[in-house]
């Protein structure tokens, strides 16, 4: 139900943060998936089934660095 997420994806929501902000940061995968909001940084824990309810886009990744080595590969 969930495309394949990783760490650093930036999701958008349906909903709004308090804060004005739609779109969260991953920081945490497991059986809960944690974000952080990108604009206050708070930070909560959605189950997986909660998450792909409010997700409306997964952002796709930009690469930062195209013509460095990576790093650990
Ligand atoms: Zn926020």
């Amino acid at each position: 139900m969930l495309p394949d997420l990783q760490l650093n994806d930036t999701v958008r929501l349906r909903k709004p943060h308090p804060c004005g902000s739609y779109e969260w940061t991953v920081t945490r995968l497991g059986a809960d998936i944690g974000l952080e909001c990108t604009v206050c940084k708070r930070r909560v824990m959605l189950t997986r089934r909660e998450l792909a309810r409010r997700v409306k886009a997964i952002l796709p990744r930009v690469p930062e660095t195209i013509s460095s080595a990576k790093p650990g590969e």
